[in-house]
C-alpha cells in the first residue's frame, strides 16, 4: 500500500480567539490535534532540556523539586529579546523533532497542530496549511477574563508578545470567524473538516 504523508494545518489565533476550542471540535471530529504549546511545557521535564536551560538561565529557575519553575523561566526567557531567542534555542528543536515523529505516526489525511506563535518562531515552514481563528479583540479579553487562566495584566502581556490579526490574515490558507455563538463556530469547523478532507485525500 502507498503511504501517503499526513498533511500538516496549523491551527492559530490570538489568545482567546477561540483556538483550543477549535482544536477540540476537530479532535471531537476524530482529527489527530497536537498541541505545541502542551509539547513545549512537556519538554521542560526532559533532562537534556532541564541541563540546557540551567546552564542558560541559572539555578533560580528551579523549582523546590530540582524541576523548572515555568513561571521563574518565564520571567527571565521573555525580559528581553537575546533572553527569548536562548530559551527558543534550547527548546525548538526538540518542539520540531517531536512534531515531526508524532505527524509520521498519523494515519490521517491530515492533522492539526494547535500553535500560538507558529508565525512568530518561523514553524510556519513547517506547515502545509495554516487555519487562523480570528475574535474581535475585546471580545477575546472578555473571553479570557471569564476563563479564569489568566487577568487582564497578563492578556495584555500575552498580546502584546502576539503578532497581530493583520499578519495573521495575510499568512492564512482558511479564517474561521469567532464573533458570534458557539453553533457558528461548529458549523464552520464542520464545513472546513470536509474542504480539508477532500483536499488532503
Ligand atoms: P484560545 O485557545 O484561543 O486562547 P479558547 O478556545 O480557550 O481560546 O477560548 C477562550 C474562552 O472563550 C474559553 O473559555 C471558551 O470556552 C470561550 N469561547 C470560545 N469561543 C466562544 C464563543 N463563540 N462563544 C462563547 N464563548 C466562547
Amino acid at each position: 500500500m502507498m503511504q501517503t504523508n499526513t498533511r500538516a494545518i496549523a491551527l492559530t489565533g490570538g489568545i482567546g480567539s477561540g483556538k483550543s476550542t477549535v482544536a477540540k471540535m476537530f479532535a471531537d471530529m476524530g482529527v489527530p490535534v497536537l498541541d505545541l504549546d502542551v509539547v513545549g511545557r512537556d519538554m521542560l521535564a526532559s533532562p537534556t532540556v532541564q541541563s540546557a536551560l540551567l546552564d542558560t538561565f541559572g539555578s533560580g529557575i528551579q523549582n523546590e523539586q530540582g524541576g523548572i519553575d515555568r513561571k521563574l523561566l518565564a520571567t527571565q526567557a521573555f525580559c528581553d529579546a537575546k533572553q527569548t531567542a536562548r530559551l527558543n534555542a534550547i527548546l525548538h528543536p526538540e518542539i520540531v523533532a517531536f512534531e515531526q515523529q508524532w505527524l509520521k505516526q498519523q494515519h490521517a489525511p491530515y492533522a492539526i497542530i494547535e500553535a500560538s506563535v507558529v508565525l512568530e518562531s518561523g514553524g510556519i515552514s513547517r506547515m502545509d496549511a495554516l487555519i487562523v481563528v480570528l475574535a474581535d479583540k475585546t471580545l477575546r479579553k472578555k473571553r479570557v477574563l471569564t476563563r479564569g487562566k489568566q487577568d487582564e495584566a497578563m492578556f495584555k502581556q500575552i498580546i502584546e508578545r502576539q503578532c497581530d490579526d493583520d499578519m495573521r490574515r495575510k499568512y492564512a490558507n482558511y479564517i474561521l470567524h469567532n464573533d458570534s455563538s458557539l453553533e457558528s463556530l461548529q458549523q464552520q469547523v464542520i464545513q472546513l473538516s470536509e474542504q480539508l478532507m477532500k483536499e488532503s485525500l
